[in-house]
């Protein structure tokens, strides 16, 4: 299960990045030709979120669809395949432009935990 140690990651990134500021949502980029199937990382997260600051945050997944450039004869086309091959032509030297994407686009957090340090304390003592 690739999802499972995928989002493994993810989740440890997060929380060593936010300390402790809860995580409200998370917004994640998982392209088409990513091999991951966004319903079994939502799946693992549930799992690997519990009983960290990511737990309960809303888990979005934007799916960027696959993009292929044919070398051969140089026109771009739509794929949904790993190892794709030319529409017009058949070539199969082709330079994949995206779909692959996997990474972590977005983390919101809770406002009230993620105060700075230095911030300016209007206490009065009167
Ligand atoms: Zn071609």
């Amino acid at each position: 299960m690739h999802e499972l140690s995928i989002t493994q990651t993810v989740v440890s990134t997060i929380t060593q990045r936010m300390g402790t500021a809860r995580v409200r949502r998370i917004r994640l980029e998982i392209g088409k030709l990513s091999g991951l199937v966004p319903d079994a990382v939502r799946f693992c997260f549930e799992m690997v979120a519990a009983g960290t600051t990511c737990e309960h945050a809303l888990l979005e997944i934007d799916e960027p669809p696959g993009r292929a450039h044919c070398r051969s004869c140089g026109s771009d086309f739509a794929t949904s395949e790993v190892l794709p091959l030319c529409d017009a032509c058949d070539s199969a030297d082709i330079a994949v432009l995206g779909g692959t994407e996997l990474r972590i686009k977005e983390v919101e957090v809770d406002p009230a935990c993620a105060q700075p340090a230095d911030a300016p304390t209007g206490r009065g003592s009167g």
